[in-house]
């Protein structure tokens, strides 16, 4: 049994490979609905290699016990996290990738794909309003794309090498920034938390005061970071009044749309992300609504020679691109990376327009109904106009609500629905995220019940 396939001709063995896992993986979707979001118990394959290697039909098996023990992003009670279940078109994207194999650090290892990837970064930036001289590129993650951001904020600031330098964003900021700031060499102080107004927005009105203070202290801003769709509640910060803020100051903007970014591809839905077009970079995570298979994360520029002036240093040991482009390696942190774009170009092409319009605007609807069938009587509901939504009880202290939540949770995941349990100013929530289009609106009718009932 030869573990490479032949290079000519047709390798049965890597086809029946193929088919039968593929087979097994379609009978794992099948059978999602009939188990729950998360398995109680599981067993894990032989996890070292064993002195031969194993035939085909043990791999199978084994890989079958990882299968059972998986997380189902397609059981209609996924409702926890940003993990929607991937297109079909996305899953063969991954698949074809893999065999592939291709590089995206230089053009010489991934001729097409390069190409795919730097017109689709493009495609992003006109939809997003990025001008005609941005561009982009894919990371495996929206935390590694918002740390190239500030990177390279700080970097075009020229403030590379000054420990002092900070950057401000609001105290709903997701937690990629704290881990920024050690990766950066910076301090905890070098991240200035702008307070949040009641409905979980930056406040503006601390901007200019809170510059005015740092200047004061000596020091220099190198970005302001605006969020277009917090993680608990999915606020949009008011984009258009930072950006002109940042235009007036000469800082960067660098907009965290990793949850909202995708409402700018449609002209239905744009409006909730008015302004995003005024950043000078955009983090934007496909992974998380649009159910390209994970990592699927870009980052998006409004001038992309900023990307090579700042992560370029020479790739001696690839045959130099003809142009004045850059190897895609150039470009960003990571070096060797998988074609990643592969399955979001074909995931797109799968849904086109109106599949896009129709994941953007039925999430959001069934926000809206679930958020229209809890008690608010009982429950006091965070949102903003994208398709997560956090329930705490009203009149519960902050330890009466953390068990609730507890308790709650755990009711609700022996009824197949899995929410997650974010804490939140003084209290715990649970929380529900509609980005799973088999969640219809008899599951949200069932849920709803359930929380409307853990409270007498
Ligand atoms: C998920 C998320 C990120 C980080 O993305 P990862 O792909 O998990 O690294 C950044 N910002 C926000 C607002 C997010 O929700």
């Amino acid at each position: 049994m030869d573990p490479f396939a032949s290079p000519h001709n047709l390798d049965r063995e890597l086809h029946s490979l193929l088919a039968q896992a593929s087979s097994n993986l379609c009978d794992w979707f099948a059978e999602s609905g009939s188990q729950a979001p998360i398995p109680d118990l599981f067993d894990l394959p032989e996890v070292f290699p064993a002195k031969e290697g194993v035939s085909n039909n043990v791999l199978l098996s084994e890989l079958q016990l990882l299968m059972n023990g998986s997380y189902r992003p397609s059981h209609p009670g996924s409702l926890a996290h940003l993990d929607p279940p991937p297109l079909s078109a996305s899953i063969v994207g991954e698949l074809i990738c893999a065999g592939l194999n291709n590089n995206l650090l230089a053009e010489e290892l991934s001729p097409s794909l390069s190409s795919l990837e730097r017109k689709l970064c493009k495609w992003f930036c006109h939809r997003l309003g990025l001008g005609d001289l941005s561009g982009g590129v894919a990371a495996s993650g929206g935390s590694l794309s918002n740390l190239m951001a500030l990177v390279m904020a700080r970097n075009i600031a020229g403030l590379e090498n000054d420990p002092s330098a900070v950057f401000f964003a609001s105290e709903d900021c997701h937690v990629s920034f704290s881990k920024a700031l050690k990766i950066m060499g910076l301090k905890k102080e070098s991240l200035q938390k702008v307070p949040t107004d009641e409905n979980g927005k930056l406040d503006i009105s601390y901007l200019s005061s809170n510059l005015k203070k740092i200047q004061s202290e000596g020091k220099k801003c190198f970005a302001i970071v605006a969020t277009a769709g917090t993680t608990v509640r999915g606020a949009i910060d008011p984009l258009s009044g930072i950006a002109q803020f940042c235009q007036k100051e000469n800082i960067w903007l660098h907009v965290d749309g990793a949850i909202g970014g995708i409402y700018g591809l449609s002209k239905i839905t744009s409006e909730i992300v008015n302004g995003l077009g005024s950043a000078d970079s955009i983090t934007i995570n496909p992974q998380k609504l649009l159910g390209i298979a994970k990592t699927s994360s870009l980052l998006l520029v409004a001038d992309k020679d900023h990307l090579s002036s700042t992560f370029s240093t020479g790739l001696p040991y690839a045959e130099p691109i003809t142009g004045n482009d850059f190897h895609r390696g150039e470009l960003g942190i990571q070096g060797t990376r998988s074609a990643e774009s592969l399955k979001l170009w074909i995931g797109l092409r799968q849904l086109g327009e109106e599949g896009i319009e129709k994941i953007l605007l039925e999430s959001i609807q069934r926000r809206c109904y679930l958020e229209s069938i809890i008690d608010l009587s009982k429950f006091k509901i965070i949102s903003g106009p994208l398709h997560l939504l956090a329930i705490t009880p009203i009149n519960f202290t902050a330890s009466q609500a953390s068990d609730w939540s507890v308790k709650t949770r755990k009711t609700l995941l022996a009824n197949k629905f899995m929410l997650s349990r974010p804490m939140y100013g003084d209290r715990y929530y649970l929380k529900a995220v509609m980005g799973n289009p088999n969640t219809k609106s008899n599951h949200l009718k069932t849920l709803a019940n359930l929380i409307n009932h853990s409270i007498i």
